[in-house]
């Protein structure tokens, strides 16, 4: 495991209290790094992981708010950056499925105007509300962002055709992103395939998802653990790689 001492700098994870966001929250604060927990404010986790780990002596801090809202991201990265007194590193983690049951590529009905403009507006307009507003702050501590895609994005299925466009769509704007926020920051992704220890109510077929891991080279199904720590590299070292995501799948299912 990788480790560096990160006292001094200051993380915005957002969809911080579960999954892949609440591992990289605890791989930073475990490293010296004080985090800034973004999640909804309905999230009752929030505050739950929060007190856990002040308890456990993590310089940590909840900033609730919804991605999806501008007035939210703003106030929230200004909260953030003015407790902690600058940002090093930003985590753009919260995304949604928006559906408890995958949808088939054919199923049109279902992906309706609704439902695009709310995958559009958390997944892929989300990570550039977040990216804006600390942009100021992470150019002027020489930081790092890291955006959380998905294989999905990269043509390998997933929840729905809609999610994966907007999981495509963030590969590319880290490249886009990379151009303008270099040289002091860097910005990569990772793209991760099944995650065991989701939170996610969109439950695959189990017979499928056992398949699927069948086939993978390393033949388990990734834990927020091991995509917080392909993050936490692309954070804390990784000082000559920018504009790339990383895809961290166990090796790939043919
Ligand atoms: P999770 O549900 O365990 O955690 C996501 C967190 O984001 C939740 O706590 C949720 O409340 C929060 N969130 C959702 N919408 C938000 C919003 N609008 N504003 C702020 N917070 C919000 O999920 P996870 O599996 O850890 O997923 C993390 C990331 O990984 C997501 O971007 C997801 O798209 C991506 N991903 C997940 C999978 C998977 O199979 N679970 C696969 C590939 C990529």
């Amino acid at each position: 495991m990788i480790s560096a001492n990160l006292s001094g700098r200051v993380a915005f994870v957002t969809g911080g209290a579960s999954g892949i966001g609440l591992a990289t929250v605890e791989r930073l604060a475990a490293n010296g790094c004080s985090v800034a927990i973004n999640d909804l404010a309905g999230n009752p986790r929030l505050a739950q992981e929060v007190n856990r780990l002040k308890h456990a002596g993590r310089n940590v801090a909840g900033f609730p708010g919804d991605v999806s809202k501008p007035d939210d991201v703003t106030a929230m990265i200004e909260a953030a950056a003015a407790q902690f007194g600058r940002l090093d590193f930003l985590v753009n983690n919260a995304g949604t499925p928006g559906t408890a049951k995958p949808i088939p590529v054919d199923d049109f009905a279902r992906m309706d105007e609704a439902f695009w403009a709310k995958l559009v507006s958390i997944n892929q307009v989300g990570p550039y509300r977040c990216l804006k507003a600390a942009a100021p702050h992470l150019k002027k501590a020489r930081g790092a962002v890291v955006n959380v895609a998905s294989t999905a994005g990269l043509g390998y299925g997933g929840s729905s055709s809609v999610y994966a466009a907007t999981k495509a769509a963030l590969i590319l704007l880290t490249t886009e992103w990379s151009y303008a926020l270099g040289p002091e920051v860097r910005v990569n992704a990772i793209a991760p395939n099944v995650v065991d220890g989701s939170g996610w109510d969109c439950k695959f077929d189990p017979a499928d998802l056992a398949a699927t891991v069948a086939r993978l080279p390393l033949k388990r199904a990734g834990k927020p653990e091991d995509y917080a720590e392909v993050i936490f590299y692309l954070l804390a070292g990784a000082g000559y790689v920018t504009g790339q995501c990383i895809v961290v799948n166990g090796g790939g299912a043919r």
